[in-house]
């Protein structure tokens, strides 16, 4: 009776079987991350972005250059801007990245990039793709990684949530078989989930921490999230030789966790499927203070862009609050960049000034409003403790005070 509904849909379903096929033939051939040891110059891209984006970016970008100061100076880093990929430009070239500022980000070894605005039914922009989810794709950026910390509450978490696979990959390619009936497909691979787990128990082991928690939905969504838990058993074997053990959580029970004074300060490092990660990252840096205050890094084995986790902020823009937004969430995006790039001292040097700012001395404050700094301020302020605490390595009494 309805042969012709379901023959349609298994037209559509077989077009999405054969691309994610060949996607893994892809996989299997890109396994290989970059050295940034081995680059004789490392080229960071900024672009600003849009709404508070650009006013935050430059906070950032500065600070950036002053930690990286040296290394400018000897031509092992280059700084450039890449311009375009505002709203205004996408919409006129009806592109989610504009051929020429995609051109010019694939020139740059790492990005930093302020918030974009993505169009949404009933806005003034016609409707174009997230540039997000355009360069997560362009760039194959599998791994989007967000540390979160509370000194007082003894958390010190980071999330290695996989980027490119999940409900979202084909997100746009569900379909309704008939008019009562819609389809979506979660999509995990063997090699997709293998790398972003791996990164997650490499970045255990390089940082001496002793758990990786994989979170899943395995017991009922038992195909997809069943191989990401057994990629995950598999790995894990290998890294018992480094003390790092390994268990995995439920979502529902994990957001739960989360709130838990006794127990979350135990989880350390945390790797999930796409969807899993979207939410509990966002719960998790609204415990760390709000989405403002976090800043994550999206990962790739060639290219990796680093980002606020908020976005442009349209309604600071149109009250004429812009230049009070908060950059910290930038801030951290940049000394995460300075890490990737192997620059460790440089990072904790962003990081050290910055918690000072604000958990520490709190001399200038950012409320979003006229009553409190502006970001370029707070960015000054910042700056004059970096330099502090070159010289002064005592920052814990700075902090405490
Ligand atoms: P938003 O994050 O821009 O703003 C949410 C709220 O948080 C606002 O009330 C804003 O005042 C506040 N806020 C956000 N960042 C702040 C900062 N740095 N300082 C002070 N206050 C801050 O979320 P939204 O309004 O849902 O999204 C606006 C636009 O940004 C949309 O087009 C959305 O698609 C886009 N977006 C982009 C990204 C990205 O580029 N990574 C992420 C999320 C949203």
């Amino acid at each position: 009776m309805l042969e012709l509904e379901i023959d349609a849909a298994l037209e559509q379903f077989k077009s999405i079987l054969v691309g994610q096929l060949e996607r893994v033939d892809q996989l299997k051939n890109e396994n290989v991350r970059i050295d940034f040891m081995q680059v004789p110059c490392i080229r960071i891209g900024v672009c600003g972005g849009d709404g508070i984006g650009p006013i935050i970016s430059s906070v950032a970008q500065r600070i950036l250059s002053e930690a990286l100061k040296e290394y400018v100076s000897s031509g092992k880093v280059e700084i450039v801007d890449v311009e375009g990929l505002t709203i205004e430009n996408r919409v006129a070239e009806m592109k989610a990245i504009p051929d020429k500022v995609l051109a010019n980000l694939k020139d740059c070894h790492v990005i930093l990039k302020g918030p974009t605005t993505t169009p949404q039914k009933g806005d003034a922009w016609p409707n174009i793709e997230s540039a997000n989810v355009a360069m997560r794709k362009e760039l194959d950026l599998f791994a989007n990684v967000r540390p979160v910390k509370k000194i007082g509450d003894r958390i010190d978490w980071i999330f290695f949530r996989e980027n490119t696979e999940g409900e979202y990959i084909v997100g746009s390619q569900g379909f309704d078989v008939t008019s009562d009936l819609s389809v979506d497909f979660k999509i995990t691979t063997e090699q997709g989930s293998e790398r972003i787990i791996r990164m997650a128990f490499e970045y255990a082991r390089l940082n001496n921490k002793q758990r990786v928690t994989v979170v899943t939905k395995s017991n009922v969504v038992k195909t997809t999230d069943g191989r990401f838990s057994s990629v995950a058993k598999r790995i894990a074997q290998e890294y018992v030789q480094y003390g790092i053990t390994s268990d995995e959580w439920y979502i529902d029970i994990m957001t739960a966790k989360l709130l838990d004074p006794e127990r979350r300060h135990q989880f350390e490092v945390l790797v999930m499927p796409n969807l899993y990660g979207d939410i509990i990252t966002d719960e998790a840096a609204q415990i760390q203070g709000g989405v403002g205050t976090a800043g994550s890094a999206n990962l790739g084995n060639k290219w990796a862009m680093f980002e606020a986790v908020h976005g442009s902020a349209p309604r600071m823009i149109l009250e004429g609050r812009g230049q009070y937004a908060d950059p910290a969430s930038m801030i951290k995006a940049a000394a995460m960049l300075a890490r990737h790039i192997g620059f460790p001292e440089a990072a904790e040097r962003i990081e050290k000034a910055l918690e000072i700012c604000v958990s520490g001395e709190r001399r200038l404050v950012i409320t979003g409003r006229p009553d409190g700094a502006t970001a370029s301020e707070f960015g000054e302020y910042i700056l004059e403790w970096m330099n502090r605490c070159s010289l002064d390595q005592d920052y814990d009494r700075y902090l405490l005070q």
